[in-house]
């Protein structure tokens, strides 16, 4: 009998694990239908014996000191500023787009003043702001819209930026700094030796047992548990009763080329051309030294592995649903992206993760026995009460 089986090894899965196994003495099945531990984190050494993300570049970032402490506990850090370059009109810009980018794509030689009177003789103000679109054209103007958002867009989510919520295209910064760093976290960094390192190291207590190649339905008969962490799909867990909740998904393409560097950045996006979004190139992540160097090319699609819960409001309102039907289901938390239909950064998941487990133990009367109703209540407390 455990007291926990957590289904998903990913970052929600195994913080959770970590800290039930680690602070309550709880015994914890923790599986995965992946033939290994990290979820999209995985990291791997190829055939060439180059670390790479086998799920796409996965960048840390954080501002929260609690997130960046707690993984600090099972990884060293190697620093690490994220830069993108954008290929338009020909030529590789800096992107976010700040100063350099402008002063590049139009042969200018403007300073930050003029770039923000520029930018705003450009913006075409919209109110209310409703849509992607109308945050980036309501910032940049039309003309920069089409050139590094609307096609990019388009490609990533199979919808035009007027159909996705605002939340999608709020996450690109503009400056007109010369800063070209695409994130300004205080803290950012790489793990040292690697995610799928850094999470052997979480899961490594004698309290946590982990079966890969494991699908939930499969266990669910067969195990005896007290709880469930559920870090899979939500709809899934209800056998999509209320119908399915969409997703985008990618395929990669991985390839490893004869030479030291393949393109001047870490990451190449091509918001026009091609029918791949972007290109990462993994030795600028992880700062690895070798003769050969590995790429991955990504093409968004609408089939395959769920990646990218699509922010409309319908399907908000459909996860809404499930989520009414979690918090009467008693002993089992949903969490993670798939659990939460959100789309979550690393640091957000792990966030969440620590939040659950501390309601979880902070429960006085029965902690075992803790609906997500319940969790809720506490988060709105904690929320009035900051
Ligand atoms: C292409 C891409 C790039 C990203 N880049 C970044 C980045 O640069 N920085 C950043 O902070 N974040 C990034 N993210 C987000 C990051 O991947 C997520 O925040 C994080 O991985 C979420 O962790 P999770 O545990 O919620 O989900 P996951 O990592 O998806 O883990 C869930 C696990 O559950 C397993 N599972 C699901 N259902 C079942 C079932 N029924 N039975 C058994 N197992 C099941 C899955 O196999 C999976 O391994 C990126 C995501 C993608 C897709």
């Amino acid at each position: 009998m455990f007291d926990y089986l957590i289904v998903g090894a990913g970052f929600a899965g195994s913080v959770m694990a970590e800290r039930l196994a680690s602070q309550m003495d709880a015994s914890v099945l923790l599986i995965d239908r992946r033939p290994h531990i990290g979820g999209n984190a995985y990291d791997f050494y190829n055939e060439a014996g180059i670390l790479v993300h086998r799920y796409g570049p996965h960048i840390f970032h954080t501002n929260s000191k609690r997130v960046f402490d707690y993984l600090t506990r099972f990884t060293a850090w190697r620093p690490y500023e994220h830069r993108v370059q954008a290929s338009v009109d020909g030529q590789l810009v800096p992107i976010p787009i700040n100063l350099d980018t402008l002063n590049k794509l139009y042969g200018l030689n403007m300073t930050c003043r003029q770039v923000e009177d520029f930018l705003t003789s450009v913006a075409e103000p919209r109110s209310p702001i409703m849509t992607s679109e109308d945050v980036v054209v309501s910032r940049v103007g039309r003309e920069l819209y089409e050139k590094f958002f609307r096609n990019y867009t388009r490609k990533q989510w199979g919808l035009d930026p007027s159909e996705l919520d605002a939340s999608v295209t709020l996450r690109v910064p503009v400056r007109t700094s010369r800063d070209d760093r695409y994130f300004t976290d205080q803290y950012q960094a790489m793990p040292l030796h690697g995610y799928t390192r850094m999470f052997e190291r979480m899961l490594d207590h004698p309290n946590i047992r982990i079966m890969l190649n494991t699908e939930f339905r499969d266990v669910r008969e067969e195990v005896s548990f007290t709880n469930v962490i559920f870090t899979g799909k939500i709809d899934e867990y209800f056998d999509y009763c209320l119908g399915k909740l969409p997703y985008r998904s990618l395929r990669f393409e991985h390839q490893t080329h004869n030479s030291k560097r393949f393109q001047p950045a870490a990451v190449v996006n091509y918001p026009n051309e091609h029918a791949y979004t972007r290109v990462t190139e993994f030795k600028y992540l992880t700062g690895q030294q070798h003769a050969s160097t590995s790429v991955v090319f990504e093409y968004p699609c609408s089939e395959g592995d769920p990646y990218y819960p699509i922010p409309q409001p319908q399907n908000a309102e459909l996860y809404r649903q499930y989520k009414t039907m979690a918090e009467f289901t008693p002993n089992v938390h949903f969490a993670g992206r798939l659990g939460t239909y959100k789309y979550y950064n690393m640091d957000q998941v792990v966030a969440q993760a620590l939040k659950l487990y501390q309601t979880i133990t902070e429960r006085a009367d029965h902690p075992l026995l803790l609906t997500d109703r319940a969790v809720d209540q506490e988060e709105m407390r904690d929320r009035s009460a900051a």
